[in-house]
């Protein structure tokens, strides 16, 4: 459905917020809301915001000048208060000002003075019905006051067409609203009480529908396929596997085998493979595209950038040199000869193995046939890309890969009912970091560093700030300071507010060893290798995340030897800090954390790359996906009861054109 209004001019600052029709209008909520409820007045504050109702009772005086331009009188309010109020360079309001008259103002307070800085005025009172006024992020052309007339005009004319496919017995269950009072009670609430439960209700409605989506998909998944998918052998990946030039740890082998059997098996796999950056989860992939090959069919690896492809491409291209398989590229980068040539030698069954981006998906690019597709790094796998997969082989295996380990719970939660293999071992067996919990006086601080910089080993250490301005040491500069005295030109800094040439200059002499000991804020979370860094210590280590902690730690001791992680704090007894002194498994930690502090915090530093919901959040709505997860079982199996069939038929139609369809009749 279109959008109401005949401006161009504003439909085209809806679209640049996505907003392209009634719909996209009515689901896009206010970011906050502003109280337009007038102050008590026993309780004003000095310098703060207030609202008062008065009559206007002195003349309004104009002073201006080529400087100022002020125009001051007195109200009275009900409480029989008078208040002096100024308003600056608005010269022009001067004749609209009447004696006599009650208007609402809202400015900041002088205490002293008993005078109001006026930053809005009103004739009247405000009435009960608009006393919250929701707030919007709108483009530059649009403002609050046109969109929101927009948005009323919008909710009176469409909600009799509006569809609400909610059944009924989960509506009573959660005690929800009905979809068109949601809406209005979101948008235009007259008490808090009203926004809680609307947003509440529009919540649900979204994760019941994910979490339906991902049942639908996952039960499509299990269905038994009629096509036979080619057994593996399995000898041949247990040779494969004796041949490589290192030993796999335990968690690799049980992940490849895992893959291996969910391959065998006449049904699609889908599993996530999770694991800390280096745990070494290629060769778990390699190995599954390996098995792919046994069966003949073709393989996918799609990356997440075009560089991040070539090398995995050069990799496999050297690893599966000896067999013969034949590994091709196909990313956005190419030239567009080269693009044809490698789509020609896919379609004639030329290539065994192709590694890309997105591109891979592309329509044009055509599978004789595609047997397993593995997608690296990918959070966002979602709906739309399940669905061009399908389009290009009904039966394909699919391998998700990810970095960030997240707690089984949450993982169902955001990716579905999948299967999880995870690597918690690295490789090197001999890295070990032992954990400390130090106070910041603490005298082993200067010591283990001395410590590594007799052995010409490095040190990172990590603060939460750049700057600070109390005596606290929790902020880079301060703590560079102190150690550029002790350590001269062994240390430097670095931080996020430095250019990008500086930041690229000073970590590559860092990875080059120019110098010993770099102090910064968690950039250098982002996967930096520095092969002989023998400490890191972590200032302010309690105002991190346990996950964030655990991946600093992950960037000492990647020589084997023993290396050092202090986290120095005030609270030596923390209890989260202890947890990660006693434990090394990412996994645990990360469960432990979600113990301890519940979904939000876990997920604060790894957020981003989730799904992007319109009012869900996957952290603080845990609970609510929980719910949700059981209910769309409920959908599934109790299929024929009319209004769960309405629902269910209402999503597939959604998933399978998601699109075109829109919620109104
Ligand atoms: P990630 O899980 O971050 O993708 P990679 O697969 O890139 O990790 O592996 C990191 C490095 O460890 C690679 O150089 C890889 O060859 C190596 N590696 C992987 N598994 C083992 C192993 N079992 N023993 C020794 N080295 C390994
Ligand atoms: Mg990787």
């Amino acid at each position: 459905m279109k959008i109401l209004t005949s401006s161009q001019n504003i439909i085209e600052g809806l679209n640049k917020i996505n907003i392209n029709s009634s719909e996209d209008l009515l689901f896009y909520l206010p970011y906050r809301y502003e109280d337009m409820s007038y102050s008590d007045e026993e309780n004003l504050v000095d310098k703060q915001k207030i609202k008062l109702l008065g009559k206007i009772i002195s003349n309004p005086k104009h002073f201006s000048n080529a400087k100022i331009d002020i125009i001051s009188f007195y109200i009275i309010t009900k409480k029989n208060k008078i208040y002096n109020i100024k308003l600056y360079n608005r010269g022009y309001l001067l004749t609209t000002l009447e004696l006599n008259e009650e208007y609402s103002i809202s400015g900041t307070y002088n205490i002293e003075k008993k005078e109001v800085i006026v930053s809005s005025i009103v004739k009247g009172v405000i009435d009960d019905v608009k006393r919250l006024r929701s707030i919007y992020h709108l483009p530059q052309n649009i403002n609050q006051a046109t969109y929101r007339s927009l948005l009323s005009r919008t909710l009176m004319s469409m909600m009799d067409f509006l569809i609400d496919p909610m059944p009924n017995a989960f509506k009573q269950k959660y005690r929800l609203l009905d979809l068109k009072s949601a809406l209005n009670y979101v948008h235009f609430p007259i008490d808090n009480a009203q926004i809680s439960l609307g947003l509440r209700t529009l919540k649900y409605y979204e994760c019941l529908e994910y979490c339906l989506k991902n049942h639908i998909i996952r039960g499509e998944n299990k269905r038994i396929l009629e096509k036979p998918k080619g057994m593996i052998d399995t000898t041949k990946i247990n040779e494969f596997i004796k041949n490589l030039d290192f030993k796999l740890t335990h968690d690799q082998v049980i992940a490849i085998r895992d893959i291996i059997l969910d391959m065998n098996q006449q049904s699609q796999m889908y599993r996530l493979l999770q694991g800390d950056v280096g745990t070494g989860k290629t060769i778990v992939a390699s190995i599954a595209l390996y098995g792919n090959y046994l069966r003949q069919k073709v393989g996918v690896f799609m990356a997440p950038t075009d560089s991040l492809a070539r090398q995995q491409f050069e990799s496999l291209k050297t690893l599966f040199m000896p067999y013969g398989i034949k590994v091709g590229l196909l990313i956005g980068g190419l030239k567009e000869k080269e693009k044809q040539n490698v789509k020609q030698l896919l379609k004639n069954g030329e290539i065994d193995i192709l590694v890309g981006t997105h591109a891979l998906f592309s329509k044009d690019v055509i599978y004789p046939s595609l047997g397993l597709a593995i997608i690296d790094e990918q959070h966002r796998f979602g709906v739309k890309q399940r669905n061009e997969l399908l389009l290009k082989d009904d039966g394909c295996d699919l391998l998700l890969m990810s970095a960030t380990p997240i707690p089984r719970t949450l993982a169902l939660s955001i990716y579905g009912d999948l299967d999880i293999s995870s690597l918690s071992q690295f490789p090197n067996e001999n890295r070990r970091v032992i954990t400390k919990i130090v106070s910041p006086q603490s005298s082993s601080i200067i010591s283990e560093i001395k410590d590594c910089l007799l052995d010409k080993r490095q040190v990172f250490i990590v603060a939460p700030k750049i700057t600070n301005n109390d005596d606290s040491l929790d902020s880079a500069e301060k703590i560079y300071d102190i150690y550029k005295t002790l350590f001269k030109e062994q240390v430097r800094i670095l931080h996020g507010k430095m250019k990008s040439e500086e930041k690229a200059e000073i970590l590559d002499d860092f990875i080059r060893g120019n110098f010993l000991i770099l102090v910064s804020t968690t950039i250098v979370e982002l996967g930096i290798n520095v092969l002989n860094a023998g400490a890191i210590i972590i200032y302010s280590a309690s105002s991190f995340g346990l996950a964030t902690l655990h991946q600093l730690r992950g960037r000492v001791g990647r020589d084997g030897k023993e290396a050092i992680c202090l986290l120095v704090d005030n609270d030596i007894d923390n209890p989260r800090l202890k947890i990660l002194k006693d434990c090394s498994d990412g996994f645990v930690i990360a469960e432990e954390d979600l113990k301890m502090r519940g979904p939000g915090d876990v997920m604060g530093s790894i957020q981003s790359g989730f799904p992007s919901f319109s009012c869900l959040n996957i952290v603080d709505d845990f609970k609510m996906f929980e719910c949700a997860r059981d209910d769309a079982n409920e959908i599934i199996k109790h299929r024929l009861n009319p209004e769960f069939k309405k629902y269910f038929d209402y999503v597939n139609k959604k998933m399978l054109n998601e699109e075109d369809i829109t919620l109104f009749d």
